[in-house]
């Protein structure tokens, strides 16, 4: 999945994306499973996401926009809608990420 919806899956969970993938819980890989099906299953169901101007995700035929609404991505220094810090940015492989650094571990 795209580095959008995986910084959605991951403040959804909870989970700090600078953890590694195999070091988190049997419980931490559960509520992560089940961020991932619903951002992507509520994004789909809202035709994806859009952007600014210069950055564009999944556009339906029609032309309109999608209309999925980022918590994380996007945000950085905005406050968490979950715990009102910051949201902080990291680069990632060269991608870049946003996090809760108080409410995901
Ligand atoms: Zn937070």
């Amino acid at each position: 999945m795209g580095n959008i919806y995986a910084a959605e899956a991951l403040w959804r969970a909870r989970i700090d994306p600078r953890r590694r993938a195999n070091e988190l819980t049997g419980v931490e890989v559960g509520r992560l499973h089940k961020a991932i099906v619903e951002v992507l299953t509520e994004a789909i169901a809202r035709l994806g996401t859009t952007l600014g101007s210069s950055v564009s995700d999944y556009r339906p035929t029609s032309g309109e926009g999608g209309s999925f609404r980022l918590a994380v991505y996007g945000r950085e220094g905005e406050p968490c809608s979950r715990c009102g810090e910051p949201i902080e940015r990291v680069i990632q492989a060269g991608r870049s990420t946003c996090f809760c650094p108080k409410c995901q571990r």
